[in-house]
């Protein structure tokens, strides 16, 4: 029988290497940019055309070849990064397989400019599918310049395989920020389609992350610093209320080269755990440094995941660095209501039942006169002990206050409302900050206090809604266009229980039917977009609060309208409003909770504060 096997001609090894290599235009990016850095380049500027199917050209100012070796690279197992096996367990280079080249030449047409500092002049070679077209010498400058056209020309099914230009271009960006993060000592840019992507000047790591990702993401970082024999991390991982619920920036880097490694993921999850919001995922650009004899980068051809000697270890030390970086940042939950409650609520008055502070009003004041620099503020206070929360406020009023023989009287917020519109002098004193469109910090005299503007007009609406509900009907806007509202007749059954205490708050029905309403009037504080959403989910509430006296009925409408008709977290609040809302909330009854019993605000004490900076 005659002999069947048979050596693949060159060409054909190559396309089959190829394939392991080269799965998409942005493998080739990896590639000729890790060829790049490995040839000590310090400028690399990468372009792309059509997600890099049509070009993907690397332009370096390394150390180039010279004639032999430029048409050398494109042999397999052509490198000069490794001599002998053992070099394999030393590696300090990104590539070492010898193969990349002779692989992206087997499936694209390929074109090499290279010239080394010490020649006159450069090489520039031409090859297509494995074979060499052309091979002349080129006046070009140093370090090398390397384009790769009409990837996979040869092979149909892998170009017809590859995804649309927006995929593979965000697989490609995706690579350049993998081997720019590794290396901010080297100035990258990206050029698509003819404009500019990215520009990444000489930079520090944090730096280079800010130009990568936006000037946003500075405020966002944490760092984290850990040396230990067998292990030096450094990096950022990104503070706990920037996780995002796509699994976006992860980033490791050993010993300057991006890697996968779920194992090392999982152990910086169990660093932020309690941290996160559910279902969303920390973020991180975490780099370490180990001995390169203590890894195996071998086992994966696109090189992106390794094995560690001692993972139990370095899972270790990795989860303590990042813990103790989070700590020491204190991103640990300090400010978070649901967690501290007890130790955050400001004074022993929590648990006893709340009474009226004993209010004096000036009936005398009037709004419109024009007051002396030097007279009364509109707030004054009796003693400065007598209630908690007066205390709160004692120091934040201007200091032109003075003399305790004008802290003979106190009148409220609710009563002086226009006071707060008219009276500027304690404007300039009064001083409120909004925090993230959520919280409203307030300087007071033994620190601050951060006030939950949601949960605090809801407290604020609340004891309105109640007033007006059990004592005084409260004035309705008439509508122009009568709004007509469809419910259910269970619905309905439930609003009918609910129309006269409504007809209260500013409700006016001009229809009432088995399937729905007409509205002819609502609350002044509502409006008309307002209307159905507040009824809808005060039909809700009713539903699954069961009430079975007039008096939580009347609770329950207001709780649920103070709830819908309260202003959200994210909203910004100018400095007018602000301020309004912190003294309406201290004109409140009980200031301190929520309708539903949660805190509307804390205070941090100095001492709270100092002893942080121990
Ligand atoms: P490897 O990187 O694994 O050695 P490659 O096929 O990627 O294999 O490259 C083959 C060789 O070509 C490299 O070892 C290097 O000597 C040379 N080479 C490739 N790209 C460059 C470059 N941009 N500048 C200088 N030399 C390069
Ligand atoms: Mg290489």
């Amino acid at each position: 029988m005659a002999d069947i096997i048979q050596l693949l001609p060159d060409h054909v090894a190559n396309q089959i290497a190829a394939g392991e290599v080269v799965q998409r235009p942005a493998s080739v990016v990896k590639e000729l940019l890790e060829n790049a850095i490995d040839a000590d380049a310090t400028v690399i500027k990468l372009i792309i055309k059509d997600a890099g199917k049509t070009l993907i050209q690397v332009i370096d100012n390394g150390k180039g070849m010279s004639v032999t070796d430029a048409r050398l690279s494109f042999e397999r197992h052509a490198t000069s990064k490794i001599k002998a096996a053992e070099d394999l367990f030393n590696l300090h280079t990104k590539g070492f397989r010898g193969e990349a080249l002779a692989s992206i030449a087997a499936i694209a047409h390929v074109e090499l400019k290279t010239k080394q500092q010490q020649d006159e002049i450069g090489t520039h070679i031409k090859i297509e599918g494995s074979e060499v077209v052309s091979q002349e010498v080129v006046v070009t400058p140093n370090g090398t310049s390397i384009s790769v056209k009409n990837l996979f020309y040869n092979i149909p099914a892998r170009r017809n395989f590859l995804k649309s230009n927006t995929v593979e271009t965000r697989h490609i960006i995706d690579e350049f920020h993998r081997v720019a993060l590794a290396h901010p000592n080297i100035e990258f840019s990206l050029y698509n389609n003819g404009s500019e992507l990215f520009h990444l000047p000489v930079s520090n790591y944090r730096q280079r992350l800010v130009n990568t990702f936006g000037s946003k993401t500075n405020e966002k970082l944490v760092p984290v610093e850990e040396e230990t024999e067998v292990l030096k991390i450094s990096g950022f991982v990104v503070k706990p209320e920037f996780a995002k619920k796509t699994r976006g920036e992860q980033f490791f880097f050993v010993n300057n080269r991006f890697i996968k490694s779920s194992y090392l993921n999982h152990s910086v999850n169990a660093a932020f755990e309690g941290l996160l919001k559910p279902n969303t995922h920390a973020s991180y650009f975490l780099y370490l440094t180990v001995n390169p004899k203590s890894i195996d980068i071998n086992i994966h051809p696109t090189k992106t995941e390794i094995k560690f000697d001692d993972e139990h270890t370095l899972y270790a030390i990795l989860r303590s660095a990042v813990k103790h970086s989070l700590g020491q940042f204190n991103i640990a939950p300090v400010l978070d209501f649901e967690h501290d409650s007890n130790l955050d609520t400001p004074y022993s008055y929590q648990n006893k039942t709340a009474q009226s502070p004993m209010v004096e009003v000036d009936r005398t004041f009037n709004p419109f006169k024009e007051e002396k620099p030097s007279g009364s503020v509109k707030q004054t206070y009796k003693k400065q002990n007598t209630s908690s929360w007066e205390s709160l406020y004692v120091g934040l009023e201007s200091k032109s206050n003075g003399d305790s023989e004008e802290f003979s009287e106190l009148h409220f917020e609710s009563e002086d409302e226009a006071l707060t519109m008219f009276n500027d002098q304690a404007k300039e004193t009064q001083k409120t900050f909004q925090l993230k469109n959520k919280y409203i910090i307030n300087t007071i005299k033994s620190g601050m206090l951060v006030i939950d503007q949601h949960r605090a007009h809801q407290r604020i609406l609340y004891e309105e809604f109640l007033q007006q509900i059990t004592i005084k009907e409260a004035i309705s806007q008439q509508l122009l266009f009568p709004i007509a509202l469809h419910f259910d007749t269970q619905e309905i059954r439930v609003l009918e229980t609910l129309k006269p205490q409504l007809e209260q708050t500013g409700f006016m029905f001009s229809k009432f039917e088995e399937d729905g309403v007409e509205l002819q009037g609502i609350p002044t504080s509502v409006t008309n977009s307002q209307a159905s959403f507040v009824l809808e989910q005060l039909i809700h509430d009713a539903q699954h609060e069961v009430p079975d006296s007039h008096f939580s009925q009347t609770d329950m409408l207001a709780k649920s309208l103070a709830k819908s008709l309260a202003i959200r977290t994210g909203q910004q609040l100018t400095n007018e409003e602000q301020e309004h809302l912190v003294n309406k909330l201290f004109a409140c009854k009980e200031p301190t909770t929520t309708p539903t019993n949660k805190p509307t605000f804390i205070t941090m004490n100095v001492d709270d504060l100092d002893k942080k900076f121990m």
